[in-house]
């Protein structure tokens, strides 16, 4: 069920069937090496919405494309908002998700730029009273998702094999495959090295690494390895839903937190 699809008359009906649990697909509009589209997390994260709610029931809030970009202001396209703002937005929509009935609302973030804002942002759940609760899931994948893929392939890549794959099969018209690079341009160019080696970083570390927006290598990607990923992960993230729908207990101690701290 997306929210902008349905009439308002039915919308108090889908939150009932959802149980209250509302999915809010993060993403961001950036650069993903030369064959990517810009919204390639936006893709993925509604794709992954929407096969995870096929299989237990939730509403699915509009692509949510306002998040952390900073290191990408550099490439032409990226819509790089200030953190700020894109904090006290997100709190303000979640909010309003609230407000019409849905008390458990799901981040599932599909822009690995977003790991500190997501980290801030849950803290933040904490400045004041709520009567809803923010979860953030990346539920693993098990055997039973898919027993012949998982845990094939490295995470933290940027326009690598995940990413192509899983593009090329939602929306393979956008990829150009042709103009993907078989220079090692996806290697980490290691030019802070003598700092992270120390375990020492700066906020510049990303493009230090990746000045092109381009991590890992996607030439072994295939749709047919896209769909067997996204199908998986989207049982994972179903499984989590189910959990949600089913914990109380988050609510209950929140509450019992701000009571605590009130006195
Ligand atoms: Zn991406």
């Amino acid at each position: 069920m997306r929210w902008e699809e349905l009439t308002s008359d039915d919308f108090p009906q889908a939150v009932a069937a959802s149980q209250g649990v509302c999915l809010l697909p993060l993403s961001v509009v950036e650069r993903h090496a030369h064959h990517l589209p810009m919204a390639t997390d936006t893709y993925i994260a509604r794709d992954l919405c929407r096969r995870a709610a096929e299989i237990e029931p939730a509403l699915i809030f509009p692509d949510f494309i306002f998040t952390q970009i900073l290191e990408a202001q550099h490439c032409a396209g990226t819509i790089a908002l200030d953190p700020d703002l894109i904090l006290s937005l997100l709190d303000n929509v979640c909010r309003e998700i609230a407000r019409n009935g849905l008390r458990k609302i799901v981040l599932v973030n599909a822009h690995g730029g977003n790991h500190g804002l997501i980290g801030l942002f849950l803290q933040k759940q904490l400045a004041s009273p709520r009567d809803y609760v923010v979860y953030v899931t990346y539920p693993p994948v098990i055997a039973a998702d898919d027993p012949a893929e998982v845990g094939d392939w490295s995470a933290g890549d940027h326009a690598g094999a995940q990413e192509t794959a899983a593009v090329m099969a939602i929306r393979p018209d956008l990829v150009h495959f042709d103009r993907v690079r078989a220079d090692g341009e996806g290697d980490a160019r290691g030019r802070l090295k003598a700092l992270t080696d120390l375990g020492t970083t700066t906020g510049i570390w990303w493009y230090a690494d990746h000045p092109t927006h381009y991590a890992g290598d996607a030439s072994p990607a295939t749709a047919e390895k896209g769909e067997r990923w996204l199908a998986a992960r989207g049982k994972a993230l179903a499984r989590a839903i189910r959990a949600i729908k089913a914990d109380d207990e988050t609510l209950r101690l929140q509450q019992a937190f701000f009571a605590a701290a009130q006195h």
